[in-house]
């Protein structure tokens, strides 16, 4: 391996061994981020493509409008020159009317009409003469009614042609902005597209180095795969004081100096240690093992905690340090030997004075394996392991 990858790799396994929070995972939450981020890759994408194919129908429903437009004004111009070609024929129409009355000279009252009305020989004659003369106005009149109607009725269309082109630049109007309405929806869901990329490739890095390490989806890393050294009889463990207590079994008593104030029976589940009723003793592991969990929030009191789980043989054994300080220098997923300072004795949740509740459990771990209800039913006697002062 050249250096390059061993850089790389000691980075990957600190960034998996030591998450920054406070909770366990498993490999199946690294394989279920990976499907997530590629399901969510997947309805991007088909999102993107989806759209991409409605943008392509708007484009087309837009050049369809603008054919549908380009028409109507053809049909208003046609429209316009009939209504011109018909006013020109009512000009036309009204000059002859003039020019029958300026003949029979109606209008300038010299009265040639009645002369040549009146000069006819018979009565029959003369009515002749009149009817010649109304029926010519009456029949130009009639024709410049017919073509008035023809101008109101082509402007009455060109009205509604017009109103219909009103509407369909609208239309054009709304779709052009329903188009880039979703164009930029596609731009933005392609910006995130990268981070989502990313975070497959994060994640999908993680299971393979955990597969490659044995881990199956339910176990959980660091702990029930990738777990810590096996407790053994003696000596793996970084300096420890002089003054520490160390069964034959490799097991630690956690305080130096510390006393047994509350012993383990059915009304306590643990075992309370004091070391001079003061607070700020060091506190280490009773074996080696892996922290699991650090923080206040597990219990309902708000108690410090730090529990580790330990493997005994291939057993999981667990313990649980708790009302200690809020200054804890460990983290979840951090190896720990005997030689290790865990905590700091304190007085934090349900407790009336410093002291440390040791409470130890076989098989089940308290938000490890197991809901609270359960693991109560696994709690051990810590003497069973732990060398008593
Ligand atoms: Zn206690």
């Amino acid at each position: 391996m050249n250096k390059r990858k061993m850089v790389l790799l000691l980075v990957l396994t600190f960034i998996i061994l030591f998450p920054f929070n406070v909770s366990a995972t498993t490999l199946k939450e690294y394989e279920d981020a990976v499907e997530k981020y590629t399901k969510e890759l997947k309805e991007k994408e088909s999102k993107i493509a989806k759209s991409k194919e409605e943008v392509e129908q708007i484009k087309k429903n837009i050049a369809n409008i603008e054919n549908q437009i380009e028409q109507t004004q053809k049909e208003i111009e046609n429209l316009q020159k009939e209504i011109e070609e018909s006013n020109k024929k009512i000009e036309k129409k009204s000059n002859e009317s003039k020019k029958i009355m300026a003949y029979y000279q109606i209008e300038n009252g010299d009265n040639a009409y009645l002369e040549y009305a009146f000069g006819a020989e018979t009565i029959t004659d003369m009515i002749y003469r009149i009817s010649i003369v109304e029926q010519l106005t009456e029949y130009n009149k009639k024709v410049m009614q017919e073509l008035k109607q023809l101008i109101e009725e082509n402007n009455r269309k060109k009205e509604s042609l017009s109103e219909k082109q009103k509407s369909l630049s609208t239309l054009k109007s709304q779709l052009q902005s329903e188009k880039e309405r979703i164009e930029a929806e596609i731009s933005g869901i392609e910006g995130t597209i990268p981070d989502t990329k990313g975070q497959i490739e994060l994640y999908q890095n993680r299971v393979n180095y955990y597969r490659n390490k044995g881990c199956k989806s339910n176990d959980i890393i660091g702990i029930t795969c990738d777990v810590p050294k096996k407790v053994t009889g003696s000596g793996s463990s970084s300096s420890v004081a002089p003054g520490a207590l160390i069964g034959s079994n490799g097991f630690r008593f956690p305080v130096d100096g510390g006393a047994i104030s509350w012993n383990y029976g059915s009304n306590h589940k643990g075992v309370d240690i004091t070391r001079n009723r003061t607070c700020g003793a060091p506190i280490h592991p009773v074996a080696a093992g892996r922290v699991y969990y650090v923080g206040n929030t597990l219990d309902v009191y708000g108690a410090y905690m730090v529990i580790i789980v330990h493997n005994l043989n291939g057993r999981l054994l667990f313990s649980q340090y708790a009302h200690v300080q809020s200054n804890i220098p460990v983290r979840v997923g951090q190896d720990v030997d005997i030689g290790s300072t865990i905590a700091y004795m304190g007085t934090t949740g349900y407790s009336t004075g410093c002291h440390l509740h040791l409470e130890m459990s076989l098989d089940k771990g308290w938000g490890y394996n197991s809901s609270y209800s359960e693991y109560i039913r696994h709690i051990i006697n810590p003497f069973n392991y732990v060398p008593r002062p």
